[in-house]
């Protein structure tokens, strides 16, 4: 519109002076302009529409301004030199024509300002003034006019500049923000990989885009020994370390393949195509290697691994939440045998789910007080042989399963707050059987992680130690490593609360988690339990005997009391007594028994202390 005002009006005037003025003013001049202006229209018509770059973009109008201030020059020079061509009517004609033109220039700049500003300084203070001169009052008054016109103009054109560039700004600003929130909604932040929302979200679109025949896989990826880097050497250090993780993981994202990060030290996966079981447990190994491989963190020297579990669609499950929940599965069962190793979910892991939802309905009918029961397993000091006290093992009969062993039923009752009153009934239970031992016999009893990472719980365990009768110096409590490692604030206050009482703590199953010395380091720990995998091992397994050893040795230098559960062979205790274990437990001495048995097994073990040993 601005080039072709332009050109109309520089046609006029020419046509206006035709019969007055030189052929080089009528004719060159105004066809150079011309040409200049078609030029210029059309190279900006023809990238119209088209997307420029904000570098580009600016450079096009650095351009505009030179060629605006140019322009105006040379169409000054030729209008005032025109001017001094005219009568009094042409002169009011061309003033008239100048003006309007650049008040409409100005209009069409509007949103550049200062080349609107510039072309109004360009032209019309010297036209004006010849008008104002040159003229009679008339003129003067419409050269004032004009002059206010002009004014009022090119204030309106600053002034809706800048709500332009506001509006511009205020639209860039959202744009950005919205990009922002749309990438802090869907990115883990500290690793920049998808979230849990961006991985459930995907992985529904890639299932929903699945035909028939296709496949998926969904693989959940946990780290061992992540906690206890991040509880010892801080967060700090441990969010470095899930980032060094993220960037390994990476490596294997792209293609058919997406990784996320769903919390904590959770990663997972899914990769759209079928693959076979091969194919995916070796992408399982290569990550795991991946994640094995030593970190460059100068500052630790603890070792990490990574377990995977894989589920499959469609034979495994059809919907996003199914397959997680399995593949999810797959590697809590794996790292219970397989830890560090990938592990695909089977028929048996099936009918494994579908017993636990069984046992977690029977529990959540269960009559405690009258379904749940204790046995009691000895403790024996290895030198003497003499019973130092019980084990207290939870027995659960449901009316509708019968007999479920605790290894089953305690996992499932940690999964929600029913531990609590679980443990609560076995806690009470115990220490009333304990109540008619000899005061020189303790009672050992097991605390679920749950029950140490929960305050309210601790309080009421704590309230009930107190109210019973039985004196809290003979109570020892076990915790597993796991325990401590799952949330190792609450744990060790909840083992600061124990010791405070007066009960001494125990490390249960040693050895067959994470173990971590710096925990034992940290925490008031009266014994280590070794985990009955490494005694069964002995035998066999010359690691085993040289863990056993170890351990042993280092209980030693610990001052601390050491304990090996699961002996079932004279053979074992032989060996464990050369090693110097101090305390033996397990089938060769007794199975666990129930409450009426407990005071029978005493006076035998007393018997035989007094005369003939136990072995014997
Ligand atoms: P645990 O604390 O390591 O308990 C020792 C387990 O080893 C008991 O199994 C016991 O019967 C078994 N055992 C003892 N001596 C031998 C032996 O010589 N050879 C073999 N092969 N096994 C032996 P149980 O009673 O089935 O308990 C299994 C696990 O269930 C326990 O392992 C403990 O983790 C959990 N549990 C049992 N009772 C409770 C409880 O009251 N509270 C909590 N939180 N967990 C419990
Ligand atoms: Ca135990
Ligand atoms: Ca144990």
């Amino acid at each position: 519109m601005l080039y072709s005002i332009l050109c109309l009006n520089v046609i006029t005037i020419a046509f206006v002076f035709s019969s007055v003025a030189p052929p080089f003013l009528i004719y060159v001049a105004p066809s150079v302009l011309l040409v200049a202006g078609a030029i210029r229209a059309y190279s900006w018509r023809s990238r119209r529409n088209k997307p420029v770059d904000p570098d580009r973009a600016s450079a096009m109008l650095q351009s505009v301004h030179r060629f605006a201030v140019g322009f105006a020059l040379a169409y000054m020079a030729w209008t005032l030199a025109l001017f001094l061509y005219g009568d009094t009517g042409r002169q009011s004609q061309l003033v008239y024509t100048v003006v309007i033109t650049d008040i409409i220039c100005s209009f069409t700049l509007a949103h550049l300002p200062r080349v609107a500003l510039a072309l109004s300084a360009i032209t019309l203070p010297a036209f004006l003034l010849l008008l104002a001169f040159s003229g009679g009052s008339d003129a003067k008054v419409i050269a004032l006019n004009l002059a206010m016109v002009a004014l009022f103009f090119g204030y309106m054109v600053a002034g809706s500049a800048r709500d332009f560039e506001r509006m511009v700004e205020a639209q860039l600003r959202s744009v950005q923000l919205a990009d922002e929130n749309r990438l802090l909604a869907n990115r883990d932040s500290l690793t920049g990989l998808p979230n849990r929302r961006e991985f459930f979200a995907r992985l529904e679109s890639a299932l929903d885009a699945e035909s028939a025949g296709g496949g998926l896989v969904v693989g959940v990826i946990d780290l061992d020994g992540f906690k206890p880097i991040n509880d010892l050497y801080g967060h700090a250090l441990g969010d470095r370390v899930l980032r060094e993780c993220a960037a390994r993981l990476e490596l294997f994202s792209g293609g058919a393949t997406t990784i996320a990060r769903l919390g904590g030290d959770e990663f997972a996966l899914f990769m759209r195509g079928r693959s076979s079981e091969d194919d995916i447990l070796q992408l399982g190994a290569q990550i795991c290697a991946a994640l094995k491989a030593p970190l460059k963190l100068a500052e630790i020297h603890a070792g990490l691994s990574a377990s995977i579990g894989f589920a499959r669609y469609p034979q495994d499950a059809m919907d996003a939440h199914r397959l997680y929940e399995r593949a999810d599965y797959a590697l809590y069962y794996g790292k219970q045998h397989r830890r560090g190793e990938p592990i695909l979910f089977s028929p048996d892991h099936e009918s494994k789910m579908l017993l636990n939802a069984r046992i977690q309905q029977a529990l959540r009918s269960a009559d405690l007080e009258k379904e749940i029961s204790v046995e009691f397993q000895p403790l024996l000091d290895v030198p003497s042989e003499r019973i130092i006290a019980f084990e207290a093992l939870a027995r659960w009969t449901s009316p509708e399963l019968g007999p479920v062993p605790p290894d089953l039923f305690i996992p499932v009752a940690e999964c929600g707050e029913t531990i609590h009153l679980v443990t609560r009934t076995i806690l009470r239970k115990a220490l009333a059987a304990a109540r008619d031992w000899p005061e020189d016999i303790g009672l050992s009893f097991n605390l679920s992680a749950r029950d140490l990472a929960s305050p309210v719980a601790m309080t009421q365990l704590a309230a009930l130690i107190e109210r019973s009768a039985f004196d809290p110096g003979r109570l020892e409590i076990e915790v597993t490593e796991t325990a401590l490692i799952s949330d190792f604030e609450h744990a060790a206050h909840a083992i600061q609360r124990l010791k405070a009482l007066g009960a001494r703590i125990s490390l249960d199953d040693f050895g067959a988690g994470y173990s971590s010395l710096a925990y034992i380091h940290r925490l008031p720990v009266d014994r280590i339990k070794i985990d009955r995998s490494f005694v069964q091992e002995m035998h066999a397994n010359s690691a085993a005997r040289d863990i056993i050893k170890s351990v042993i040795s280092l209980c030693d230098n610990l001052k601390l009391n050491c304990a090996t559960e699961g002996v079932e062979t004279l053979e074992q205790l032989d060996l464990l007594r050369d090693y110097g274990c101090n305390v033996v437990q397990g089938f060769y001495f007794g199975a666990p028994i129930g409450q009426e048995a407990v005071a029978e097994m005493i006076a035998a073990n007393r018997k035989a202390d007094e005369g003939q040993s136990l072995r014997a």
